[in-house]
């Protein structure tokens, strides 16, 4: 597949150079010290082969919503002795005033990290101004930062068009993931929508029905879609006013090709909680007015195995059930089970994404053993309505 963007592979020489390199350093912090530095790890691989190439590499990222407001609490200097640590060497802090001064001081293959690129009001406006400075601190940019690119900012999209402009390996690898999974897929390919409600997945569905083979649709989406066939759901979560839309999508999924995968049997409980003493399963057409549906069934979940067995390819945003709650991730877990099998035997190509999604394959212990976990939630959905993200489109000149 012939790619339409530039990675570090295509810079050639940069030593000397100064590189901008957007990364995601948005990361989780509680009493100044960082929760989760999934992130900061990320970001190290472009930022140590930069910087052995000899490049001054200047990370640029946002912290926070400062609303173009400089605010202490989300200064990057907070994040700067974190990332350091992961990367192993020093990383310098520069201010934005002065910053054409010190960075000036860098030598070959140093690390700094620029001060919030959101205290500057003109970043969420990809305003000129903000975009003509930063890149004269610049020769070249990298994009590093999948998760923005979903955001037309002046560190995500404005810079492109300003310096020569080459995916970074987090990006190179993301990217060819997803255009693997839903860009240029082996077929028979198979969509797994689940969470909890249709109406913030509706672009994801309708995409979907015209570029996959078979949509299956489990968590409480499913409900409204049983709802739409005249199931009586009773309690459970159910948006009764998108039933006609529900109608539609299976109408564009007829025209397409497209097999929709409902659950046959359902894990039914009166109250939601952990084993609850009501919990029962049933066939989706004996739920009583009294029960919610909080999971899909164990022949439901078998008989998706047998589905994914048959295919090439898979995508998987959103758990199955309340996953949170036992029992109610066991078709979740279970399903992360068989997804991680067959991606092992080498018959499925598997990507997934979705906060909760990400959080139930940890759940399950699985997350290792997907072809590809995005972590970029918003950016993964847009990805999967179909849309063509600003921070892409723009490395692609
Ligand atoms: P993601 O973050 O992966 O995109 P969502 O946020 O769309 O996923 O959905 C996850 C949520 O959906 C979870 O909190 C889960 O408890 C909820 N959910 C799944 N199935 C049901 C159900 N049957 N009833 C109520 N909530 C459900
Ligand atoms: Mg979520």
């Amino acid at each position: 597949m012939a790619r339409n963007f530039r990675t570090l592979d295509d810079m050639g020489d940069i030593a000397g150079k100064r590189v901008l390199v957007r990364e995601d350093l948005n990361v989780p912090m509680a009493d100044g010290r960082v929760t989760d530095d999934t992130r900061l790890r990320a970001a190290v691989p472009t930022v140590a082969e930069l910087a052995d190439k000899g490049a001054k590499v200047l990370i640029l990222a946002h912290f926070g919503r400062p609303k173009g407001q400089r605010n202490p609490e989300m200064s990057l200097a907070l994040v700067t002795r974190p990332f350091e640590q992961v990367l192993g060497r020093p990383v310098r802090f520069i201010d934005h005033e002065g910053a054409a001064e010190a960075i000036a001081t860098m030598q070959d293959g140093d690390v700094a990290i620029l001060e919030n690129t959101r205290f500057d009001a003109g970043e969420e406006k990809n305003a000129p101004e903000t975009v003509a400075r930063l890149a004269a601190l610049g020769d070249l940019y990298v994009n590093d930062a999948f998760s923005a690119a979903h955001r037309a900012h002046a560190s995500t999209e404005g810079l492109a068009h300003q310096l020569p402009a080459f995916a970074g390996r987090q990006m190179e690898a993301e990217l060819d993931a997803l255009d693997k999974a839903l860009g240029n897929p082996e077929h028979p390919v198979a969509a797994v929508v689940g969470g909890a409600k249709v109406s913030t997945k509706l672009d994801v569905l309708k995409h979907l029905v015209g570029r996959v083979d078979h949509l299956i649709i489990g968590g409480g989406m499913a409900n409204t879609f049983l709802a739409a066939r005249g199931v009586n759901v009773g309690k459970s979560l159910c948006e009764h006013d998108l039933t006609g839309t529900a109608d539609e999508i299976f109408d564009a999924a007829d025209k397409a090709g497209c097999t929709i995968h409902l659950p046959y049997d359902v894990v039914v409980a009166k109250e939601f909680a952990p084993n609850p003493p009501s919990l029962r399963i049933c066939n989706v057409h004996e739920v009583a007015s009294d029960e919610m549906i909080l999971d899909i069934g164990p022949a439901a979940t078998e008989a998706l195995g047998d589905v994914l067995k048959t295919c090439r390819t898979l995508v998987w945003n959103g758990p199955l059930g309340a996953f949170e709650t036992p029992p109610f991730d066991a078709a979740t877990m279970a399903l992360a089970r068989t997804v991680a099998a067959l991606t092992r035997e080498g018959s499925l190509v598997s990507v997934a994404g979705g906060g909760d999604t990400v959080a139930a394959l940890n759940q399950a212990g699985v997350a290792g053993d997907m072809t590809f976990v995005s972590t970029a939630g918003g950016a993964f959905l847009e990805w999967m309505e179909g849309k063509e993200l600003p921070g892409v489109k723009a490395l692609a000149g």
